[in-house]
């Protein structure tokens, strides 16, 4: 599942548009806005990937903590679970990570 930062809209993993609005979403899903916003801020030194408790294996195996300019588009591809991916990203701040 992956949802349109500009009209909040959730559309299926797979579609590369918004259903609603027609954004395309490697651009303006939330998470790819987020991620955008940590790579342009200079204290974000990296993210980590987490997902809900019950990701599939394949999501599950993904889960790390990445440079910034080496994470993973989401969703991901191989995403195995009846409700998709839905892994998020999770800031990794210069202070804590030096
Ligand atoms: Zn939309
Ligand atoms: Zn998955
Ligand atoms: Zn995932």
């Amino acid at each position: 599942m992956q949802t349109c930062s500009l009209c909040n809209t959730s559309s299926p993993d797979q579609a590369n548009h918004c259903v609603n609005c027609q954004a395309d979403l490697a651009e303006n899903s939330t998470t790819a806005v987020a991620l955008k916003h940590f790579q342009a801020n200079p204290r974000v030194k990296a993210v980590t990937l987490a997902s809900s408790y019950n990701a599939c294996s394949y999501c599950y195996e993904q889960l790390d903590t990445y440079p910034v300019d080496e994470v993973p588009p989401l969703p991901h591809k191989g995403c195995s679970h009846e409700n998709g991916c839905r892994c998020f990203y999770i800031p990794v701040l210069s202070e804590i990570y030096p």
